[in-house]
C-alpha cells in the first residue's frame, strides 16, 4: 500500500481500509491545522491506486468499505470521483467509499452531480465545518463563511449526500462572542449564524 505524510481518518472510520486518493489539503492554511504541511495536495496517481485495490482485494478480501484518504479528496472534480469509484469497484464490487471534505469542495460540483457521486457509493463524506461563526471561521483562516457552509451543504442536503461534520469547539469558545459547540444542547445555545445540519463530531 502506499501512504504519503500523515493518514488521517475520523474515529468512526477505524475498521476502514484507508486508500490513498489525494495527498495534502488543497487549502493548508488553517491556522491549527499542521496536518500535511510538507505535503503539497496532488491527486494520488490512477496507476498506484490501482496496484493498492489490487493489494485489497487480494488481502482483505469481502471488503465493502474505503475510506478514500487524504486531506481534500472530494476537491477534485465528479469526472475523477466517478473514475475512482469505477476502479474500487472493479476490485471491490458494490463497496462504499467515504472521504474527507472542504465545504468549497462541492463548489465545482452541481446538485446533479452529487446525486452522480452518491449513486455510484459515495455514501458519507465528513466535512470539517469547525465553526458556524464568521469570526471564528476568519480567525482560524478557514476560507471560507458561514453562508457558504449552508450554500454548500444545502446542495448537499438536495442531492441526498449524507454528510458528518467537525466543530472545533476549543476555538470557538475561546475567540467568538458566542459559544459553538459540537452537539447543541439547552445549555449551549447554537449561534444564530450555525448552519442547522445533521450529525457533527468535535475536533479537540
Ligand atoms: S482544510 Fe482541513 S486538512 Fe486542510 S488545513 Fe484546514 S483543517 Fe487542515
Amino acid at each position: 500500500m502506499h501512504y504519503t505524510g500523515p493518514v488521517i481518518r475520523p474515529p468512526y472510520e477505524a475498521g476502514s481500509v484507508m486508500l490513498e486518493v489525494t495527498v495534502g489539503c488543497t487549502h493548508d492554511s488553517c491556522t491549527f491545522c499542521t496536518y500535511y504541511k510538507g505535503h503539497p495536495f496532488r491527486p494520488a496517481p490512477l496507476e498506484q491506486v490501482r496496484a493498492d485495490l489490487a493489494e485489497i482485494a487480494r488481502f482483505r478480501p469481502g471488503t465493502d468499505h474505503i475510506w478514500a484518504a487524504g486531506g481534500d479528496p472530494f476537491s477534485m472534480s465528479t469526472r475523477r470521483l466517478l473514475e475512482l469509484a469505477d476502479l474500487v469497484h472493479e476490485y471491490l464490487p458494490g463497496a462504499t467509499i467515504s472521504t474527507y471534505a472542504r465545504v468549497d469542495s462541492m463548489r465545482n460540483k452541481t446538485v446533479d452531480d452529487l446525486r452522480t457521486l452518491h449513486d455510484a457509493g459515495y455514501t458519507d463524506i465528513m466535512i470539517g465545518i469547525e465553526s458556524g461563526d464568521d469570526e471564528v471561521l476568519a480567525h482560524v483562516n478557514k476560507g471560507y463563511t458561514a453562508a457558504d457552509v449552508v450554500e454548500q451543504c444545502g446542495k448537499l442536503d438536495e442531492a441526498g449526500l449524507p454528510y458528518n461534520r467537525i466543530y472545533r469547539r476549543r476555538c470557538s469558545t475561546r475567540f467568538a462572542r458566542s459559544s459553538c459547540t459540537s452537539r447543541p444542547s439547552p445549555s449551549s445555545p447554537t449561534p444564530s449564524s450555525a448552519p442547522r445540519l445533521r450529525g457533527a463530531t468535535s475536533r479537540p
